[in-house]
């Protein structure tokens, strides 16, 4: 592709993922950057919804910011496996040419977004945190670079489409608008049934009786300075007290205190809750990037130049073992008392 002519390609294409037929969050964030991307260049947003017996989900595309679904309803499309889905995807990207094509950094995006950009020959910038349209009317991928110590903004200068993935959080999900219109094209696929390697023969499902670290509004994270399992256990008793989820370091994740899903961080997870307690938690830069857009923080640190404090709404200088338990009993006498 060098050398080649980019004005033939246009318009901001977003992956909408979809699990039992569920869109996923992800998807939703980035139809809402799409829609900022698509007006600051004068294009259009597309939406390429994937699956099998696909019922409202198109709507709810446009519903969120999209002006075109581009929907393929195929068997082999039912279960997320990679070669149907690449080839179907690879099928719209090279007729439609799209300027722009974004993706969930999810398990299912971080597998889709590498093969996609080897088949077209383009770059993919993996979990950007910020997209932007330059004067140039480029897109501007920014993401941690070098351990997370600066951030780097990367620009597609030779090929298209531009491609990214976000990680679930990063982006703000945009409001929903049941009354907006849109187009809505089924499109066929020429499927190469020769290339299918893997077949799904059973979906075994982990059983989770807690709420992903993502989608909770309170989160009571720990990091070092809460020490161990106990202190964890005092966690899960302030957690208990205000129906909120507890979450962790990566310092705390390594030492195998929590599991991984429950790291916040940029090697962790974004959240964005109304609340969140950083309890001895230093406040490294990688740490900051996972939870730096809380709607409130409240930091509980015995080093009162610890760079949590920084980004924190209400700043608590003292030890966690001494303010966690006075904390969750001031809680819980407020929850009695409504
Ligand atoms: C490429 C890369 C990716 C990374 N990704 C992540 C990531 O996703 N998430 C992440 O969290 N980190 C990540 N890190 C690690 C990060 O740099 C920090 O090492 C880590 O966040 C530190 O965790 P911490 O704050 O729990 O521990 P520390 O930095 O050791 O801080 C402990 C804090 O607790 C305080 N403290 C100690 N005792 C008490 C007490 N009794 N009461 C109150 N306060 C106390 C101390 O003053 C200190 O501020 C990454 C690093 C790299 C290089």
């Amino acid at each position: 592709m060098n050398n080649m002519d980019k004005s033939q390609y246009k318009n901001v294409f977003v992956f909408i993922e979809q699990r039992e037929g569920v869109i996923q969050n992800v998807a939703l964030e980035l139809l809402g950057k799409a829609r900022e991307l698509a007006n600051a260049l004068n294009e259009k947003v597309y939406a390429i919804l994937l699956g099998h017996n696909l019922t409202t989900q198109a709507q709810e595309c446009i519903a969120y910011g999209a002006d075109t679904v581009l929907r393929v309803d195929s068997p082999e499309l039912q279960t997320y496996t990679t070669e149907p889905y690449a080839q179907a995807v690879y099928q719209i990207i090279t007729t439609y040419k799209p300027s722009i094509v974004l993706i969930g950094a999810t398990t299912i995006g971080r597998d889709l977004g590498p093969r996609l950009s080897a088949r077209i020959e383009t770059g993919l910038t993996a979990d950007c945190t910020g997209l932007e349209i330059s004067e140039e009317k480029e897109l501007l991928m920014t993401r941690p670079a070098f351990g997370g110590n600066l951030m780097a903004t990367i620009v597609c200068k030779e090929h298209r489409p531009q491609m990214s993935t976000v990680r679930p959080g990063v982006m703000r999900m945009g409001h929903r608008d049941t009354n907006r219109q849109g187009n809505i094209e089924d499109v066929t696929i020429n499927f190469d049934k020769s290339k299918f390697k893997v077949r799904v023969v059973k979906t075994v499902k982990e059983k989770k009786d807690m709420i992903d670290i993502t989608e909770a509004n309170i989160l009571v994270s720990g990091g070092r300075g809460v020490g161990n399992a106990e202190g964890f256990d005092m966690l899960r008793a302030m957690a208990k007290t205000i129906n909120a989820e507890v979450s962790a370091s990566r310092a705390m994740v390594d030492a195998g205190v929590l599991a991984h899903e429950r790291q916040v961080g940029q090697t962790g997870k974004t959240v964005r809750p109304d609340v969140y307690f950083a309890m001895g938690i230093s406040g490294a830069i990688q740490h900051l990037a996972g939870m730096e857009e809380s709607e409130y923080i409240i930091a509980v640190n015995k080093d009162k130049y610890a760079p949590i404090f920084n980004v924190a709404d209400l700043g608590i200088v003292g030890d966690v073992r001494k303010i966690v338990p006075l904390l969750t009993e001031k809680l819980a006498a407020i929850k009695h008392q409504k």
